[in-house]
């Protein structure tokens, strides 16, 4: 059966353009366009929506994204290989794809696209972390994108969504969580890439709360956990000696126990050590 698009099957695609898999770019392609469609789904309807894909590779959720009615579709991909495979899907969909070649972390969107975006990547492993922080702490809230559809390895996904009192809850799970709805829409097995990975992965959707959970300064906010997370093994009176001055008349005020470890605090103790922290007066 041919494809929605008319276009070869991923693996002839492949197979054409010699796109040996790199590990240095994080390449595990997902070959399966009824998986690809799946993937494509989860933010919703994207009938006329802007998409911003990171890394389309060969273009397999490219396609999904296109065949689910995506209106504009402006893939980032590093790795020139690619880039003739892609110009077919630009042909399939005229008008519709845009390409750019280069590094997602050194291009702004904005430049391409207007919001309201949807953000939609099967991540190279090696940036994930450092796009989703920087997708998470905008200069402005709410942000440029509506929703944040991205694959992760399982551990980093199961980091996003953790709850407090385990190993996995810190800086991830409280930067996401204070300002998104977060849940994890798909678990995939190695087998579901090629070639596989040594992990299993899975697919976290994030949607933009109008206003954080509770009030903080996102600055200090960051700060105050990233010191706390540090030291995660230390008692917050030890771990956020760094804060300098009365420690434990600031965790007080917070309403935190200076004995207790950063991995038991909710978001909302981190956001009121955050407010006490930034209504301190400064010396
Ligand atoms: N989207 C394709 C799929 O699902 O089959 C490929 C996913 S593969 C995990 C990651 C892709 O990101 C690769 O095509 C890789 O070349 C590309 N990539 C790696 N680092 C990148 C970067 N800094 N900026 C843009 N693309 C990058």
């Amino acid at each position: 059966m041919s494809a929605i698009d008319g276009l070869p099957p991923l693996r002839e695609v492949i197979a054409q353009h010699g796109l040996a898999a790199k590990k240095s770019l994080g390449q595990n392609f997902l070959l399966d366009l009824n998986l690809t469609a799946r993937i494509a789904r989860i933010p919703g309807d994207l009938s006329g929506a802007s998409v911003l894909e990171v890394g389309p590779g060969p273009g397999g959720l490219t396609r999904g994204l296109l065949s689910e009615g995506a209106g504009k579709v402006l893939a980032i991909e590093k790795d020139a290989r690619c880039l003739p495979a892609l110009a077919e899907v630009a042909a399939a969909w005229p008008g519709r794809l845009q390409v750019i070649e280069g590094d997602a972390l050194e291009i702004d969107p904005l430049e391409h696209l207007g919001p309201p975006i949807h953000v939609v990547a099967n991540l190279p492993y090696n940036v994930g972390t450092e796009l989703l922080v920087r997708w998470l702490t905008p200069a402005v809230w709410p942000p440029y994108w509506s929703s944040l559809t991205l694959m992760f390895q399982k551990e980093v996904a199961e980091r996003i969504v953790a709850q407090p009192g385990g190993k996995a809850y810190g800086r991830l799970a409280i930067l996401a969580q204070w300002r998104c709805d977060v849940r994890i829409a798909l678990r995939l097995p190695p087998e579901a890439f090629t070639p596989p990975p040594k992990v299993s992965s899975a697919v976290v959707h994030f949607r933009p709360r109008d206003e954080p959970l509770y009030p903080a300064d996102a600055g200090v906010l960051s700060h105050v956990v990233a010191m706390a997370f540090n030291q995660r093994r230390k008692m917050l009176r030890a771990a956020l000696k760094g804060l300098g001055g009365d420690v434990e008349a600031l965790l007080a005020e917070a309403g935190l126990l200076p004995t207790e470890r950063a991995e038991q605090v909710p978001i909302s103790g981190f956001a009121a050590l955050a407010r006490a922290v930034a209504a301190r007066p400064s010396s």
